[in-house]
C-alpha cells in the first residue's frame, strides 16, 4: 500500500556556489573536535543507528504519468563516494559507501531522472579538508564533505546530551541535515543548469527549494510530523555557530544570517499547515508578527518552485500544476496513513 506513489517535479537553477552551505564551518569543526574525543566511543553506535534509519526509508516509487508509455525519462544523476585519505573520516566513508547513502535519500531519489537537464548532476561524497558542501558549476557536481557529516553528528550528539533527546537523536539530526544540505546544493545546480530565473537572494531561493522538496518527497514511512521535525533539525543547524554578534562581512555575505534562515524555515513549516504546527508559534520558535504572513508565503514558495520546474520535467512525468498538487496531497495522505499503525507490533 505504500507503493503507489506519485510524482512530479521540481527543479531549479543557477550557479556558482562554493563555500556553499552558508557558513564556513571551520570554527564549528574546531568546536566539534573538542568534544569528539570524549564522544568517539559512542560514534560507532550512532553511525550504525543512522544506517538503520536510512535503510528504513522505503524507496520512493514514482508513478508515471497516465500516458507515459514509451515516453522518455529525464537525465539521471551520477553518484560517487571518494575514499578519504584522513583515517578519521574512514567511518563516514564507510557509512556512506557501504550503505550507498546517496541512493537512500528519498528526495534525491524522487527527482533522479525526472528532469531534462543539459548534463547530469553528479553527487560526490569526499574529503575536503574542512566541513563544507558545495556545487561546482564547472563539473556539475554537488559535493558533500565527510567532514560535514562529522560535525553534524557531533552537533547532534551534543544536542542529544544537553537536552536528553534520546539515543537515536544524533543520527536523525545527521540524516535530516544531510538531506537538507544536499537539496540546497541541488538547488544551486538546477538554477545553473536549467537557467531558472530567480530574483532575490539565490541562497534564500535554494533554502526554499530544499524545504519544498523535503515536504513533497519525504520517505513513504515518514509522517508529516516527522517531515517537519527533519526541517526543524535542519533549521537548528543554521543556529549552530551563531553568537548573535556579526561583523560587516556577515552582513555583506550572500547568505542571510543564520537566525534569519532559521526563522524563514520555521515560517515555511508553520505556513504549510498552521493548525498542525501551531506549536511552532506558541512555543516561541516563530514570532506571531511573522507567523501571520507565513501561510501565504509558504503557498507562494511552493507554487513558484513547482511552476519553475514543471517546464523541465521529462515527458514521462509531464503533468499539469493541478495534477501535481493532487498527487502531492495524495502522497502526503499515504505517508501519514502508513505511519499510523493502529496496533502495537
Ligand atoms: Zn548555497
Amino acid at each position: 500500500m505504500t507503493q503507489r506513489l506519485i510524482i512530479i517535479v521540481l527543479s531549479l537553477a543557477l550557479g556558482l556556489v562554493s563555500g556553499a552551505f552558508g557558513y564556513s564551518l571551520l570554527s564549528a569543526k574546531r568546536q566539534a573536535k573538542a568534544v569528539a574525543t570524549a564522544r568517539a566511543e559512542g560514534r560507532a553506535d550512532a553511525e550504525k543507528a543512522m544506517a538503520d534509519e536510512l535503510a528504513a526509508l522505503k524507496p520512493v516509487v514514482l508513478t508515471k504519468a497516465v500516458n507515459a508509455e514509451g515516453k522518455p525519462d529525464g537525465i539521471h544523476f551520477g553518484y560517487e563516494y571518494v575514499k578519504p585519505k584522513n583515517a578519521e573520516l574512514e567511518p563516514f566513508y564507510k557509512l556512506a559507501h557501504d550503505g550507498d547513502l546517496l541512493h537512500q535519500l528519498p528526495e534525491i531519489k524522487a527527482i533522479d531522472g525526472m528532469l531534462m537537464l543539459p548534463r547530469p548532476i553528479k553527487f560526490v561524497m569526499a574529503e575536503c579538508r574542512e566541513p563544507n558542501a558545495f556545487y561546482s558549476p564547472e563539473r556539475a557536481e554537488v559535493v558533500m564533505c565527510y567532514e560535514t557529516m562529522q560535525v553534524l553528528l557531533e552537533r547532534g550528539q551534543q544536542l542529544a546530551k544537553d537536552q536528553e533527546l534520546g539515543v537515536d537523536y544524533a543520527q536523525k539530526y545527521l540524516a535530516a541535515n544531510l538531506r537538507f544540505i544536499l537539496l540546497h546544493e541541488t538547488g544551486h545546480a538546477l538554477i545553473d543548469l536549467l537557467e531558472i530565473p530567480i530574483t532575490g537572494r539565490e541562497e534564500d531561493a535554494v533554502d526554499q527549494l530544499a524545504t519544498t522538496l523535503m515536504q513533497r518527497f519525504a520517505g513513504m514511512n515518514e509522517s508529516s510530523r516527522q517531515v517537519s521535525d527533519n526541517l526543524r533539525m535542519a533549521s537548528n543547524w543554521f543556529l549552530a555557530r551563531s553568537t548573535g554578534a556579526y561583523n560587516l562581512d556577515a552582513y555583506a555575505d550572500e547568505h542571510a544570517l543564520g537566525e534569519q534562515r532559521y526563522f524563514n524555515l520555521q515560517c515555511l513549516v508553520y505556513g504549510s499547515n498552521p493548525s498542525r504546527y501551531l506549536g511552532i508559534v506558541t512555543e516561541g520558535d516563530l514570532p506571531e508578527t511573522r507567523a501571520k504572513t507565513c501561510p501565504a508565503e509558504a503557498r507562494r514558495v511552493s507554487k513558484a518552485w513547482l511552476r519553475l520546474l514543471l517546464p523541465h520535467v521529462a515527458p514521462k512525468f509531464e503533468m499539469t500544476e493541478e495534477k501535481a498538487n493532487r498527487l502531492f496531497e495524495q502522497r502526503e495522505r499515504e505517508r501519514n496513513r502508513n505511519v499510523e499503525v493502529p496496533y502495537v507490533r
